[in-house]
């Protein structure tokens, strides 16, 4: 199959290893005998909601938030529509915040978002800064651990019955009180995780390849055959023993 991914802002949002995302789905993909087909998405593009499988938005600072946000906006309806046709997404930090309603910076200026995720984020006075882990049940009775690294001011607040990405075991998460980190909705999620995700959480880069699929063949999401992930394995058990180190939600 082909699988098509719009990559959003490629230019402004790419603080993340977002780039490196981006080739773990390629890669997962091939072995599995899949072909990737990637757009950037820039400034001025339209963004057609049926054309992709699978929609990427990295992580910027509060500067290329800016600069992109009212492009964004232009985007919002055909990013809900994506949303509702089952498109598998995934947005990371700077991102994630501009997919929910939008983010209010230290100076007091609000940036809409595109208002696909009920949430809103404000900058606090202080950042958030180290490895995470989360505990994630993204389908009933699967239950799976996600390591990543946060670095964020913003507090983001989920409307209540918003579905969180996963709940906080170490780390601060949405807001460093709630306890929530991430966003769910349907097939896309938003997330403060970053550093990089999708390497060190194979589970992840797959269930959204597999929503990908589903789109691509307005089927079931399939099972994808398993692959070794030995030094995935590895690179997680790092990330998430040293998020235990930090301890408690802090
Ligand atoms: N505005 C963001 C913040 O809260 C930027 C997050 C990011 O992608 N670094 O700090």
């Amino acid at each position: 199959m082909r699988i098509r991914v719009g990559h959003l802002y490629p230019e402004y949002l790419n603080i993340y290893a977002d780039r490196g995302n981006i080739a773990v789905f390629s890669r997962r993909a091939a072995l599995r005998g899949h072909e990737l087909v990637l757009t950037a998405i820039g400034l001025g593009d339209s963004l057609d909601p049926t054309a992709f499988d699978l929609l990427y938005v990295g992580g910027g600072q509060d500067r290329e938030q800016a600069l992109i946000a009212p492009d964004l906006v232009t985007k919002s309806e055909a990013i809900r529509q994506a949303g509702e046709r089952g498109v598998a997404m995934l947005a990371v930090c700077g991102g994630y915040q501009l997919l929910g309603r939008g983010y209010r910076a230290r100076d007091g200026s609000f940036l809409p978002g595109a208002a696909l995720f009920a949430h809103e984020t404000v900058a606090g006075d202080t950042r958030m800064i180290g490895d995470v882990l989360l505990e994630c049940e993204l389908d009933p009775g699967e239950r799976h651990l996600l390591a990543g690294f946060e670095n964020h001011a913003g507090r983001t607040l989920l409307d209540a019955g918003a579905e969180p990405l996963g709940r906080v075991v170490h780390g601060f998460g949405n807001d460093g009180e709630s306890g929530f980190e991430g966003c769910r909705l349907g097939n896309a999620v938003g997330t403060y995780l970053h550093g990089p995700l999708l390497p060190r959480n194979p589970w992840l880069a797959d269930w959204l390849l597999s929503r990908a699929l589903a789109h691509a063949t307005s089927g079931e999401p399939p099972a994808l055959a398993q692959l070794p992930d030995t030094l995935e394995a590895e690179a997680f058990s790092v990330s998430a023993e040293r998020a235990k180190r930090r301890g408690g939600r802090r």
